[in-house]
């Protein structure tokens, strides 16, 4: 299979910040069957893997990874439309978009997902591995199983929505990087199209007003320590809008960095470390990264 692995592959060409050199080895996976051999193979010749949904919570190093990307694009759908006890059941592979949901659930009138409305090239696979939410709602209030291929011991299980350990942006897939997300059932409620489309509306609305919607970026650098936003203490640190290279913290959002073309991951890196420091020395607290950083040896 290693000869189907397509060699060199620029990473940037893959993430929403638009950086991030070569990968060794690069895969799609156009089926779950695809996935699992490809992670089985990485396996046998001992090849470090690296999964990659819709590329939008990762900086990759402009080294590259020296590994295989396996990119998920396992798009397969189902939904069932339950009219009688008002609750859908979706069963939807790993590769497939927010955004394809979001318009799913708008055309059946279903509501759950709203929120997600506006995420960039986002997978339900990197969703669910990082329990990504927005306006107090996460993706974790309506999954019901997750099926993993658990590379340890290169089985097939299925998850409850109990055994995914989901907090805020924590779950058993960040803790355990062996068990991979081959698809899931969600379930959502029934709605009215005119309630769905009001809700879209308004996440759209809030995310264009407020995020650096035209920029690349991988969504908040930093998660919300308890109580208060990550972005207020930023913006208190007077950090709006400084920039290192092409690197620059958004003048809209405190919480992202954009790529103001030409960004490196160093640029991007020395920003978070500043940013850090920053705010340890302002409010002695540590801000945690949301994102995914990969060193070339990862
Ligand atoms: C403009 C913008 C707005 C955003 N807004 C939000 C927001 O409101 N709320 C929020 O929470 N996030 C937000 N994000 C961040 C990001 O979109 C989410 O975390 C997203 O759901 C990640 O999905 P992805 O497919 O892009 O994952 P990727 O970035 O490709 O991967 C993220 C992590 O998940 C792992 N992963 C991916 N697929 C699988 C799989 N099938 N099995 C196991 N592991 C897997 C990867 O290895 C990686 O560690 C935003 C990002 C952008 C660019």
């Amino acid at each position: 299979m290693i000869d189907f692995f397509k060699k060199n592959i620029l990473l940037k060409n893959y993430t929403t910040f638009r950086i991030g050199g070569p990968a060794k080895y690069f895969f799609e996976a156009q089926t779950k069957e695809d996935l699992v051999k490809a992670l089985k193979m990485a396996k046998k010749i001992n090849l470090p893997f690296f999964i990659l949904g819709g590329g939008s919570n990762v900086l990759f190093s402009d080294k590259g990874f020296n590994g295989i990307v396996i990119k998920i694009q396992c798009p397969n759908v189902k939904c069932k439309i339950k009219s009688k006890t008002q609750n859908s059941k979706i069963y939807a592979e790993a590769g497939v978009k927010l955004s394809d949901l979001v318009k799913l659930s708008l055309k059946n009138s279903l509501t759950g997902l709203e929120w997600a409305t506006g995420i960039p090239g986002a997978t339900l696979g990197g969703t669910i591995h990082n329990n990504a939410g927005a306006f107090k709602i996460s993706i974790a209030d309506i999954v019901k199983t997750v099926e993993v291929f658990d590379t340890a011991d290169s089985k097939i299980k299925n998850l409850d929505v109990k055994q995914c350990n989901f907090g805020y942006k924590q779950t058993i897939f960040k803790q355990q990087k062996n068990l991979i997300i081959l698809s899931c059932i969600i379930q959502l409620k029934k709605s009215t199209k005119e309630a769905v489309k009001k809700q879209i509306d308004y996440v759209l609305n809030y995310r264009e007003k407020n995020h650096p919607m035209n920029f690349s970026s991988a969504g908040c650098i930093f998660e919300n320590p308890l109580e208060i936003r990550a972005a207020e203490l930023i913006e208190k640190c007077g950090l709006k809008g400084k920039k290192i290279g092409d690197a620059q913290i958004s003048e809209k959002h405190a919480n992202f960095i954009i790529n103001l073309g030409n960004a490196s991951s160093e640029d991007v890196l020395k920003l978070i470390n500043l940013t850090k420091r920053q705010v340890k020395k302002k409010f002695g607290i540590e801000i945690k990264k949301e994102i995914q950083i990969l060193n070339f040896n990862y």
